[in-house]
């Protein structure tokens, strides 16, 4: 068999693990071995894909496969030095930052094989020889900048509003739909220019209407995401990360690398089905959140100072608390994430069930700054599944529970969601915690959650806020106990 039959047939077998992996993913129970099935799915296309170059090369084969050598060091050294470094709750930041390195790589393939199939360089990989200078390879580097440009930016900025660098509450320009559709409209205008100008014989003036759109789609990208804010971001990361393989599988046809446009479409696809997913739990119109917010109104001004009396209380009184409690209900958020309490959360809620009281878990979809962020703690803390209820199971047995733990959640809690329909957070569901006996929330201080909205729960005469750093508090509890 040939180098390229080998390596066509390595392809297929990664594409087959890749889809094994997702579906592997999709239930906890067997994540672990989705996460095994990727991880060879990824050595076999890395491998092919070097193999392929190294046939390809027009350079002397060492010459290439010193260089291929050099890049996967660097990026090797860089990924397991972040990989090693990062801290959990920066999570969500780093992916978003490492989708807007996918844009980013598809905008300077997308240059690489301009200047290749246009104007006779050699910047590229050399791997579209073959695709010459046509029309369907003009429109596949269009659209590979394009879409690479948006996510670039648009990552780019989630990356700043979720690291905080960048306030989260939407950045809202006058008449900001229409901006949007003018832009898409000169990127449409620009392309039928580019086609001209990369019509057969050459193609170099065709370099400015592409330089143009490059702009418009790097503005585009980040007004979209800019619009969007507060408690709509999750669906916005899960969105980039579809855009993202979207701009992988436009590399993958601008490189002729069948795997990339598989791997790609399964990235984007997958993506758009989880952003979907969110938008139905949060009650949001999914249409809406690719427009950048449209239809959505500028919101109201996000409240921030005391809205009543809370009234406080102690470890040693939530103690007594659960000690006589038949059924509690923990609902943790992204506090419990900072303060890495995961491990003595576990460890209360296996005491209290030692002691025959029924625990449970609350997960919210949007708890956390990840999706899923709360059950891959709770995992890691070895907090059995058949305890972890989502919201919707979970919602309607508040009522009859004794003592809820609100253990670093605030957005995911509010019940302004449900009672104040000028409320940012308006609309999206939450864990309805305030319908069980006793509420106990733990946090620091009295300030907002993500949104940036006050929140009420915080001033019900069942509830008691319990202050300090969470997994302090709640080893005071156990201590207590
Ligand atoms: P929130 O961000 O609403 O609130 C977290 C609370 O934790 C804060 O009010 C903070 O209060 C408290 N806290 C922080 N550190 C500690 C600590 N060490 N000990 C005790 N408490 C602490 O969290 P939720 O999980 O309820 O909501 C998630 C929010 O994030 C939603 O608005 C969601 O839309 C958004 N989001 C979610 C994403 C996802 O995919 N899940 C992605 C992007 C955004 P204090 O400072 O007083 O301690």
């Amino acid at each position: 068999m040939t180098t390229t039959g080998l390596v066509q047939g390595a392809s297929v077998v990664a594409a087959v693990l890749f889809i094994l992996s997702l579906a592997g993913l999709s239930r906890q129970e067997t994540a672990r071995r989705g996460v095994n099935l990727g991880m060879a799915g990824m050595v076999l296309a890395l491998g092919a894909t070097i193999a392929l170059a190294l046939v390809r090369s027009e350079r002397p084969v060492g010459v290439t496969a010193a260089l291929i050598l050099l890049v996967l060091v660097v990026g090797a050294t860089v990924g397991t030095w972040r990989a090693r470094s990062v801290e959990m709750t920066q999570m969500p930041e780093l992916i978003a930052l490492l989708h807007s390195f996918v844009g980013l790589a598809a905008v300077l393939v997308g240059y690489g094989s301009f200047l290749t199939a246009f104007l006779g360089g050699t910047a590229a990989s050399g791997a579209n020889a073959d695709h010459g200078g046509d029309t369907v390879h003009a429109v596949e580097i269009y659209l590979g900048v394009l879409i690479g440009a948006v996510t670039f930016t648009g990552s780019l900025v989630a990356f700043g509003k979720l690291s905080g660098r960048l306030k989260s509450a939407p950045v809202t320009l006058p008449g900001r739909n229409w901006l949007n559709l003018a832009v898409v409209a000169a990127c449409a205008a620009l392309l039928a220019w580019y086609l001209t100008a990369a019509g057969p014989d050459g193609g170099g003036t065709a370099v400015l209407p592409l330089l143009l759109m490059t702009v418009l789609a790097l503005a585009l990208g980040w007004h979209l995401v800019a619009a969007i804010g507060g408690g709509d971001m999750p669906v916005v990361v899960s969105m980039l990360n579809s855009y993202s393989g979207w701009a992988a599988a436009a590399a993958g046809f601008m490189l002729g690398n069948d795997l990339l446009i598989i791997t790609g479409a399964l990235v984007g696809s997958s993506g758009a089905i989880l952003s979907y997913i969110m938008c139905r739990a949060m009650n949001r119109s999914f249409v809406s959140v690719i427009l950048g917010g449209f239809g959505t109104g500028p919101g109201a001004a996000a409240a921030d100072g005391p809205v009543g009396t809370h009234r406080e209380t102690t470890p040693d009184a939530v103690a007594s608390q659960l000690v006589g409690a038949r059924s509690v209900i923990i609902a943790p958020g992204y506090g419990m994430a900072v303060a890495k309490a995961q491990y003595p959360v576990a460890d209360l809620a296996a005491k209290l069930a030692e002691r025959g009281v029924r625990v449970r878990f609350a997960i919210h979809p949007v708890a956390g700054r990840l999706p899923g962020h709360m059950n891959v703690l709770l995992a890691e803390a070895k907090v059995p599944y058949d305890i972890v209820e989502g919201m919707d199971e979970i919602n309607g047995d508040f009522d009859g529970t004794d003592v809820v733990l609100v253990i670093g959640a605030n957005d995911t809690v509010n019940p302004a969601a449900q009672e104040d329909p000028g409320s940012p957070i308006a609309g999206m569901p939450v864990l309805e915690v305030w319908h069980a006996r006793d509420v106990v929330v733990f946090k620091r201080s009295m300030a907002t959650g993500y949104a940036g909205v006050q929140n009420p729960l915080f001033f019900k005469d069942n509830t008691g806020m319990l202050f300090g750093d969470a997994k302090d508090r709640v080893e005071d509890i156990i201590k207590a106990l």
